[in-house]
């Protein structure tokens, strides 16, 4: 599944677009419904942790989550449209301009393709990942701790409303073991400081994975069909059985938040736990 370092990517590998007219917006799968757009021009293509933007004139913003297995892929030339409507799994088409066209392609079509007030992107989602300066990190951290959840960190990391937005199953196990934290440890009991030693680590994972090109560990591919290099720097995630490169135990698959989640035993131990209080919120 695409992280906030893959989304950032694809933004990137979109930004041609700007400054063209979105001629069309081909539909091919039923699930998908966007209304009439009136031709358009792409005035900035955004990204808020895992959610991606096209800007377009006239308030509005055409707002696509890969989820799952969601690609956007760019073809080019005078039959790009055609090109694009013909890879697999394709379920939309977007055309720009006279001779570029991004095909929408998902396997098991989770994505979504949405039309909303520009003003409205990414509302509601929490501080972006990768984009987050010290203070936003430090505020979140606070956040964390001060809500006392019960819930596993590795939920709270998850939870793209939470305090921190994009992280994904990758970036959760990485800086996890990088901080030494147990994923299934309650929340809120972990101080403000270790919060913000979770929160750094998982930006510096990410900005790292940024600049090796993006994991590619199943379906991900950068908007001109390449893949990341990324995957040959993981340390813990997609390595259970394996040795924990620090202390050499091997490293564990459990499951936390309903995701595989891999660490290690001895690395990221349940710190104690005081008795949980009626006031603490689920
Ligand atoms: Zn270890």
């Amino acid at each position: 599944m695409p992280e906030v370092a893959e989304v950032e990517l694809v933004r990137r590998g979109l930004a041609r677009t700007v400054g063209l007219t979105l001629r069309d917006v081909i539909v091919t799968d039923p699930r998908l419904t966007v209304p009439d757009l009136r031709q358009p021009t792409v005035t900035a293509v955004r990204r808020h942790g895992k959610l991606l933007g096209f800007e377009l004139t006239g308030d509005t913003a055409l707002t696509c989550h890969l989820r799952m297995t969601g690609a956007l892929t760019v073809a080019a030339g005078s039959d790009a449209a055609r090109a694009a409507r013909e890879r697999p799994h394709v379920r939309a088409v977007l055309v720009f301009g006279d001779d570029l066209a991004v095909c929408f392609s998902d396997v098991r079509r989770f994505g979504t393709l949405t039309v909303e007030p520009a003003s409205e992107f990414a509302a509601g989602l929490g501080a972006d990942l990768l984009d987050a300066d010290d203070r936003q990190l430090a505020a979140a951290a606070e956040r964390c701790a001060a809500l006392r959840l019960r819930r596993p960190v590795k939920a709270v990391m998850l939870d793209q409303r939470g305090p921190v937005a994009g992280a994904g199953n990758y970036l959760c196990d990485e800086s996890l073991f990088a901080a030494r934290v147990h994923p299934a440890q309650r929340a809120g009991t972990l101080a403000a400081a270790r919060w913000l030693d979770v929160w750094q680590q998982c930006q510096a994972v990410a900005r790292r994975m940024l600049a090796a090109g993006g994991v590619s560990m199943r379906d991900y591919v950068r908007a001109d069909g390449s893949r990341g290099e990324g995957q040959r720097h993981l340390c813990c995630y997609g390595r259970a059985g394996l040795p924990c490169p620090r202390c050499q135990t091997t490293l564990t698959k459990i499951t936390v938040a309903g995701r595989g989640t891999t660490f290690c035993p001895h690395c990221q131990q349940h710190l104690p736990e005081a008795p949980p209080s009626a006031s603490e919120q689920l």
